[in-house]
């Protein structure tokens, strides 16, 4: 079946020191969610300290965006094949903060769905998991939108780069409304959505829509984690504040168990 999965993204917080302290109390109590599959992205300059500490533990590293293309003059960019030289294992795509913060709001957002699936490919061909970020904004939710621009990504990426590559990848639902805004989505309604992905897929390919796993994101915390992950088509979750407090994060991988 699925195993679960919890990513902590760092966003852009942390330093030497503080991410040494964090990533001690982590494997402190790592045992007690060592059936959990749990992956960290912290800022790109952090990679090569969290490689150190987590290199033996079984717990997974990765950074919270990559380049559509291979190497070049792309100044600030990072591509694929040096996540590879150090070992990460999955890649953030589409965050919200991503679209909705930088250059990428003024890119047309269909076009922009196109360039995350280009990300997915590059990610795929260098063997590192890329986690599709989905998810509808507060304007979209409100219309009642929500299906639709959850169908809009993931059919442009199955058309792009055909249903088999999901077998390579997670998805995560994260509805921009719910990102840290405390306002988490219900166990309910996070199932409802999910439950429409893992249906979307399965029109394409019974088989890789039941192996696939699909993240919840948004406002997670170690209080309401549990009836989250308890519903069946919930297989982890992507977490932002909650993961740079180690009793919290600790707290959501337990409840993932
Ligand atoms: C995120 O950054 O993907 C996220 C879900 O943030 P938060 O948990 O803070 O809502």
């Amino acid at each position: 079946m699925r195993k679960p999965l919890v990513a902590g993204n760092w966003k852009m917080n942390g330093s030497s020191a503080s991410n040494k302290l964090l990533l001690d109390a982590i494997l402190a109590q790592r045992d007690s969610f060592a059936s959990v599959d749990v992956a960290l992205f912290p800022p790109a300059l952090y990679i090569q300290q969290v490689q150190s500490a987590l290199t033996g533990t079984g717990m997974h590293w990765g950074t919270q965006n990559v380049s559509q293309f291979d190497s070049g003059a792309y100044t600030g960019e990072i591509s694929a094949a040096m996540l590879r030289d150090f070992s990460c294992q999955y890649v953030l795509i589409g965050h919200s903060e991503r679209r909705c913060l930088y250059a990428e709001l003024n890119l047309d957002q269909v076009f922009l769905d196109h360039i995350i699936a280009e990300k997915y490919e590059m990610s795929v061909k260098h063997g590192i998991t890329p986690i599709i970020c989905i998810g509808e904004s507060p304007e979209e939710h409100s219309m009642g939108r929500t299906e639709e621009m959850v169908a809009r990504l993931m059919d442009i990426v199955i058309a792009q780069q055909g249903v088999e590559m999901l077998s390579k990848v997670v998805l995560a639902y994260e509805p921009v409304w719910a990102i840290g805004t405390g306002k988490t989505a219900s166990p309910e309604w996070a199932q409802d959505v999910h439950s429409f992905m893992r249906q979307r897929v399965a029109k394409h390919d019974a088989n890789i829509a039941a192996s696939l796993r699909i993240l919840y994101g948004g406002s997670v915390k170690g209080n309401n984690a549990a009836p989250l992950f308890a519903k069946p088509d919930i297989d982890g979750g992507l977490i932002g504040g909650g993961s740079r407090d180690a009793d919290e994060f600790v707290q959501i991988c337990q409840a993932a168990v």
